[in-house]
């Protein structure tokens, strides 16, 4: 059953009397050249993938043809009875059925996983919890090597802009810190059933062994780089004093310490110079 071709598609979802849910993020691809890519990017034989959100399985059976293991987590309980007909012929794919950002991830992987060199996350993720998702993957430190991810294309330039550039955003600065990222290629709005709004991208983290800058403590370096770009519009210097209630004082002597002009915006600063603020504040 080829799943990526939109007649196909069309006629096991309306055999089953299925109907999508926007509040899921329910867009499935129908692009026959998008999952293959993907699923080549994200893993080899020896890998087990961890998959959110298979939707009925399209970029499911392409993982399994590379992978060693594919392991799909979905929300949609609605799919119990159509997945088991997509997928029920492949012998390393298990599908759970849950929230992938309540689901105990790191002991899925120990349980599914054990026997594979190393483990990727891929998946076409729903659109409502981007952000949140691939936070929850990095801040949870799991034992993964990758995570090859489709997002709306703003999201993608968000989340892979350098740090210091204008498209740069708290969430850049996190991903940063835990990754090393790259857009691998961009995928029109038309490659969906049914189309969203916008278009996408596929993009892919290679998790780091080590974080590129040195934080004695994590918590309030990310408390600090929130404020930073809290207020885009603002210089650091007025965000910062009122959202963290810093003197204003003290941080000019801080930006003057470290030769950092008064008006500078969180947009405008290195990994470096915001760790090293960080640590003086
Ligand atoms: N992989 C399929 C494809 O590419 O056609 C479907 C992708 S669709 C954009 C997102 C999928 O994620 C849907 O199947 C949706 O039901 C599922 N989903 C939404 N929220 C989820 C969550 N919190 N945990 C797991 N799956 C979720």
């Amino acid at each position: 059953m080829n799943l990526a071709d939109i007649n196909t598609l069309k006629s096991l979802l309306s055999k089953e009397g299925f109907s999508f849910k926007k509040s899921l993020g329910q867009n499935f691809l129908i692009d026959p050249t998008v999952c293959p890519a993907m699923a080549e990017n994200s893993a080899d034989k020896n890998t087990g993938v961890l998959e959110i959100g298979p939707g009925v399985g399209v970029l499911t059976r392409e993982l399994s043809k590379v992978a060693k293991k594919v392991v799909a987590i979905e929300l949609d309980e609605r799919l119990k009875k159509i997945l088991p007909k997509t997928l029920g012929d492949l012998d390393n794919v298990e599908v759970i059925f849950g929230d992938a950002m309540k689901l105990d991830l790191e002991e899925i992987i120990k349980e599914h996983f054990a026997d594979c060199e190393s483990v990727s996350v891929c998946a076409n993720l729903p659109y409502y919890i981007t952000s949140p998702i691939i936070m929850m993957l990095l801040e949870k430190c799991l034992p993964i090597t990758s995570i090859t991810v489709m997002v709306q294309k703003e999201a993608a330039e968000r989340l892979c802009a350098e740090v210091g550039s204008r498209n740069a955003g708290a969430v850049t600065v996190a991903v940063t810190y835990y990754a090393e990222k790259e857009i691998l290629f961009e995928v029109d709005r038309s490659s969906f059933m049914p189309p969203p709004n916008v278009d996408s991208a596929v993009i892919k983290l290679n998790i780091r062994e080590n974080p590129p800058i040195t934080v004695a403590n994590e918590e309030k370096f990310f408390k600090f780089v929130k404020s930073a770009f809290a207020q885009r519009r603002k210089t650091l210097l007025n965000t910062v004093s009122s959202t963290l209630n810093i003197p204003k004082d003290k941080l000019r002597t801080v930006l003057s310490e470290l030769s950092i002009k008064e008006t500078v915006r969180g947009e405008e600063l290195t990994m470096e110079q915001l760790a090293q603020i960080s640590e003086r504040i």
